[in-house]
């Protein structure tokens, strides 16, 4: 496409592995690591757990150690954010039982720049970007939209910007009642009636809606029983531009997605609601690992509306989109049953 943005891409889906970092809170008071990159770098490929003895190595397209700083990993994933600028879908998930590192990864501690996370990053990226392209006629309109899963329930997470002062252009349809009800058109645009959509024109309006958004999720650790770590984060921008003096076209999406916790079942002692809603993560979950290894199988049926995120996210998986998904690790011996099924989880589906 355009711009010239060559990726290295050997299926849809590339899988990056970070390990947190030990962490007071983790109990453990010498630095047992149970999972630990192979290579002494900050970054490299393999990775080996070590249980009981026994090692069980991985290898993914990355490897992030506990050593890589949030700007890092910001590096390896920049020429991906820069592609939905030339017109691409992208989509990078955070996959990883709770207390593992997704949100970290993800939106980070907005308010000190070096643990900013991807989502920050990338958009100041894809406006940076934006601006500089102007020169050459580009003009880009944005827009953001910031919605939650929780039991295949959708909830605005941007529904309170009314107050904030940012600019909303629109929400879909604007019918009372708040359907949130999920449709692609014929181009392959999603449309989810009644989400607030922010335009975002400016830098500063980019904290501002960070903020909003993190006053609707708290992005600390995450209790076993908090809601935050039972429901999927999906962080959308659309980017639409145009050449004024070639008059070409260009639409890409950006989503990046903060996934529930993958705990099992068990560890979280369920019964009665907290069970069905627990059963109701699992199903999304597993929903969208059925998708994703439908798509690095490269079967002809994927079964996308098995879910509400999947199914949100339907033109945005497969086809010349691009994925990457990260899977988040906990290094300390207490979740290394955990860590296995998330390291096999995601060798499955590169
Ligand atoms: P999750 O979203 O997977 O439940 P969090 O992102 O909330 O996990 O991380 C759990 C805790 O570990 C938080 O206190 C977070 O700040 C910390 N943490 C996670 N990853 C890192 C990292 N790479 N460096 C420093 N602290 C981290
Ligand atoms: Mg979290």
């Amino acid at each position: 496409k355009l711009h010239n943005t060559i990726l290295e891409l050997k299926g849809n889906i590339r899988v990056f592995c970070r390990v947190r970092p030990l962490l007071p809170d983790d109990g453990v008071t010498e630095a047992t690591v149970i999972a630990y990159p192979t290579s002494t770098e900050a970054l490299g490929r393999g990775i080996d757990l070590i249980q009981s003895g026994q090692k069980y190595p991985f290898t993914f397209d990355k490897v992030f150690s506990h050593e890589a700083s949030q700007q890092d990993v910001f590096i390896e994933i920049s020429q991906l954010v820069q592609s939905a600028l030339d017109g691409y879908k992208v989509c990078i998930f955070a996959y990883g039982q709770t207390g593992s590192g997704k949100t970290y990864t993800m939106m980070g501690r907005p308010e000190t720049p070096e643990q900013k996370g991807l989502i920050p990053r990338s958009l100041e990226q894809i406006f940076q970007a934006s601006q500089s392209l102007q020169v050459q006629g580009w003009k880009y309109k944005m827009q953001a939209s910031m919605l939650e899963i929780y039991n295949e329930t959708i909830r605005d997470l941007l529904s309170t910007t009314r107050s904030s002062g940012l600019d909303i252009s629109r929400t879909e349809n604007g019918v009372p009642g708040k359907q949130y009800t999920i449709k692609h058109d014929v181009n392959g645009n999603t449309h989810v009636s009644d989400l607030t959509i922010v335009d975002v024109c400016s830098i500063n309006e980019i904290s501002s809606l960070l903020q909003v958004a993190a006053q609707s999720r708290s992005v600390g650790r995450t209790q076993m029983n908090e809601q935050s770590s039972r429901s999927h984060l999906v962080f959308t921008l659309r980017i639409s531009g145009v050449n004024e003096n070639t008059e070409q076209q260009v639409q890409g999406v950006l989503n990046l997605i903060d996934l529930a916790g993958s705990e099992r079942l068990s560890k979280s002692g369920s019964t009665g609601d907290r069970l069905k809603e627990t059963q109701a993560i699992n199903k999304s979950l597993s929903s969208l690992a059925d998708v994703i290894f439908a798509l690095a199988k490269k079967e002809d049926h994927v079964p996308f509306r098995n879910s509400k995120l999947t199914y949100l996210l339907q033109p945005c998986l497969g086809g010349d989109s691009k994925t990457l998904m990260f899977v988040n690790i906990s290094p300390d011996p207490s979740s290394i049953g955990e860590s296995l099924c998330s390291l096999r989880f995601a060798a499955k589906s590169q």
